[in-house]
């Protein structure tokens, strides 16, 4: 059994539903529309420590799990979900998991605050789904590491600060905290996506990036470790953006539909509606409840590889089941873009994308469902 919220948990959630209230609902379709980072809301969520949430407390965060990373993440999506900054989260659980004390003490205080931006570069124009084709490299320069290389898909990468960076190295493929201050890191462009409009996405290329050696994530060759490390932790974030989108949609829909007349009725008084309603709730219930059992996994050090693959891929579904769901619901109040709900289903596309896609989700359960071989 699952256990309940502690007190603790709960009053995170309403915090954060409060100021996702207050500060990102009135502005989330303006920053879908400019494309740009909501840089005053970011300072804010910042200083309501949820920037900070999951980095650990004796290094100025409010050291939260996967728990209190799903809650954020759905509370946030209800309006927004490009208003998390995964990448950030994930370099905070990967420094967290196999950083150096001294990185710790470097990052973390400035990731909690929102002082510095963290971003995560894997995807390259040959690497997504796979990253055997990583072209990316590092080769060892006297004391440091020069690192050359073209990273396509990244959120952040301009606002960031930071940057965790896949590349190949002499002992295989390895991590690197590249500071995007220093001379050699460019951006090549900005990009133009679908959902997720406020967290931009960039194309940069490292070329001549000298970087010392106390900025390796974890030993070289070990980048794989590393990513897993934070992979499960970051689907649950996924995840749970997924079913705050779903969550947000079906709320907005109900208001909706029980003021609209049609005739002499509401438009919830058909029972065709009830009953699409009914539907809805139950699936974004059952979603939740994988959600939560793979965040709780997480969280006691158990592996949660199939918990976190089959929660993002079911909250996917349900997510963009539930939008388009919503649409029909509404009528035509829906289908404008006044309405949120379109620019729901961009973000949870999207999301069915980033990440690690649906598929690759179902690869890894598969894997862990049958047998050596049959896979
Ligand atoms: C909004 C958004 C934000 C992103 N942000 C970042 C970021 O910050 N940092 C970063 O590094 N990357 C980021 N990405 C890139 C993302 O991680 C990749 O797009 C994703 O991993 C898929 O890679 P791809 O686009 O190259 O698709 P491909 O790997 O080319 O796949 C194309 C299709 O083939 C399917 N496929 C691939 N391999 C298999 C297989 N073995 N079995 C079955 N089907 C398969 C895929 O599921 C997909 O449907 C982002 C992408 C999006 C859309």
């Amino acid at each position: 059994m699952i256990p309940d919220m502690t007190p603790s948990q709960s009053s995170l959630k309403e915090s954060v539903r409060t100021f996702a209230r207050e500060w990102i609902e009135p502005e989330a379709r303006e920053y879908d529309e400019k494309g740009v980072l909501p840089y005053e809301t970011f300072r804010r969520m910042g200083e309501a420590g949820f920037l900070g949430l999951t980095v650990p407390a004796q290094y100025g965060g409010r050291g939260g799990g996967a728990q209190e990373y799903a809650i954020l993440c759905e509370e946030v999506a209800r309006a927004s979900a490009a208003y998390i900054h995964n990448g950030h989260y994930q370099t905070v659980a990967m420094l967290t998991r196999q950083g150096t004390e001294a990185q710790k003490l470097e990052f973390f205080p400035r990731l909690a605050t929102g002082e510095w931006l963290a971003a995560t570069a894997i995807s390259e124009p040959e690497v997504g789904s796979s990253f055997k084709q990583m072209a990316s490299t590092a080769r060892k320069d006297g004391p440091n590491y020069l690192l050359e290389g073209y990273k396509v898909h990244i959120n952040d990468a301009a606002e960031a600060r930071v940057i965790n960076f896949f590349a190949r190295a002499p002992g295989g493929l390895t991590v690197f905290l590249v500071d995007t201050r220093e001379p050699g890191f460019k951006i090549v462009q900005k990009m133009d996506p679908m959902g997720l409009r406020a967290s931009p996405i960039y194309e940069f290329v490292l070329q001549g990036y000298r970087l010392p050696e106390k900025r390796r994530v974890g030993a070289e060759g070990q980048g794989l470790e590393v990513f897993f490390s934070a992979f499960n932790f970051s689907r649950i974030g996924n995840a749970s953006c997924l079913l705050g989108i779903a969550r947000g949609a079906l709320e907005k829909a109900v208001a909706y539909a029980r003021t609209r007349r049609v005739g002499e009725k509401t438009v919830l008084e058909f029972q065709g509606n009830r009953w699409n309603l009914a539907e809805m709730a139950t699936q974004i219930e059952g979603a939740s409840l994988l959600r939560d059992k793979a965040a709780w996994m997480e969280d006691q050090g158990k592996n949660s590889a199939l918990e976190s693959s089959m929660a993002k891929l079911l909250c996917a579904e349900v997510s963009e089941m539930v939008v388009m769901r919503a649409i029909q619901l509404t009528g035509s109040y829906g289908c404008y873009r006044q309405a949120p709900f379109e620019r729901y289903l961009r973000d949870a596309k999207s999301l069915c994308i980033a990440g690690g896609t649906l598929e690759v989700m179902k690869n890894t359960i598969a894997a862990r469902l049958l047998p050596e071989g049959e896979v």
